[in-house]
């Protein structure tokens, strides 16, 4: 098994606002192993964004800021790093894109050189080298022409072709860890297909880890090697992909599963769980699942559970594991 590249250990993350703390994060632990693909699902409102931004040191502060835990990237506390240092590794060692590319791609400068300018940023290399290095990256990321395309704008390429450029770009100084927060959510199939395509082959080819941030287990299930399920701050479930997907334990990982539409199903209407997610700012008290759980006990509503082993690489958290005579 390879070794761990990222490690977070009890991360909290709040926002200090007007109305009170918002615990976003609240006691997180995941790890990530060299040249894994991980999946960090659930729905909107779940702190898996404020998770990865928290890794990249992106929190708005104020109002946000890591209270309590570590992130752990080669040896080092991500969440104790100078921002001189963090930006750094943004960008170098640990990339990040986004669901809309315009949000990241600046609109005044041609796609080619803000991929330039990423290169310079932490390689000693001169303009020329930088961007016969781009036009490459570009090729590699599937873009037809890409001699031409490095000297267009943004506004100047399709959605699918601008998500291409963002992850040329992050691809660029060859990152160990690849941050991708909902990255195919905002194109059409086809090209959702083509980009989960592209980042398993660099994947494959140059060993960088993936953390994939979706809602969406169609995804999940194309990409992962191994799955979080997150709801309202806390990991639920976790464990190799093909365990979670075939053998969910907590209702809530059973819910999101049941929501995906069937196609050889006769099945007229969609399953969906009952409720939403609740706000960070009136969390249930006891398993934070409860008011939406069909399974829900007495005992849920006053104390939380925590992860349980299911087998050697599958937990989850709830009471409905408790071995009979402890519960
Ligand atoms: Fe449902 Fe209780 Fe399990 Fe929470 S602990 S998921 S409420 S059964």
């Amino acid at each position: 098994m390879a070794e761990p590249l990222l490690e977070i250990k009890g991360l909290e993350t709040h926002f200090f606002t007007d109305r009170g703390r918002v615990p976003a994060v609240d006691g997180v632990d995941i790890q990530i192993r060299k040249g894994e693909v991980l999946g960090i699902v659930g729905e909107s409102g779940c702190g898996k964004s404020v998770m990865s931004l928290s890794v990249m040191g992106l929190i708005p502060q104020p109002p946000g800021k890591i209270v309590s835990g570590s992130i752990e990237f080669k040896n080092q506390n991500l969440a104790s790093l100078s921002e001189n240092r963090m930006q750094q590794i943004r960008g170098n060692e640990i990339a990040m894109i986004f669901q809309e590319p315009m949000t990241s791609l600046n609109p005044v400068f041609t796609s080619g050189n803000q991929i330039v300018e990423t290169v310079r940023l932490h390689r000693k290399i001169g303009k020329k080298e930088a961007r016969a290095h781009t036009i490459e990256m570009l090729r590699k990321v599937g873009i037809p022409r890409p001699e031409a395309v490095v000297d267009q704008y943004p506004h100047q390429l399709s959605g699918g072709m601008r998500q291409r450029v963002m992850i040329a770009m992050a691809m660029s100084c060859d990152p160990e860890l690849l941050i991708a927060d909902e990255p195919t959510t905002a194109l059409d199939v086809t090209i959702q297909a083509q980009i989960l395509d592209l980042m398993k082959q660099l994947n494959r080819d140059s060993g960088t880890a993936i953390m994939m941030i979706t809602h969406d287990l169609g995804v999940v299930s194309e990409i992962c090697d191994r799955i979080v399920v997150m709801y309202a701050g806390k990991v639920v479930e976790e464990g190799d992909k093909r365990s979670i997907l075939k053998n969910p334990q907590h209702p809530y990982t059973k819910g999101l599963i049941q929501s995906v539409p069937d196609m050889s199903s006769k099945q007229e209407r969609l399953y969906s769980i009952p409720g939403t997610v609740p706000s960070p700012r009136a969390l249930p008290q006891g398993c934070r699942f409860a008011p939406r759980c069909e399974y829900v006990m007495e005992k849920c509503h006053q104390e939380m559970p925590s992860l349980m082993a299911i087998d050697a690489d599958h937990r989850s958290r709830c009471w409905l594991h408790m071995p009979e005579e402890e519960a």
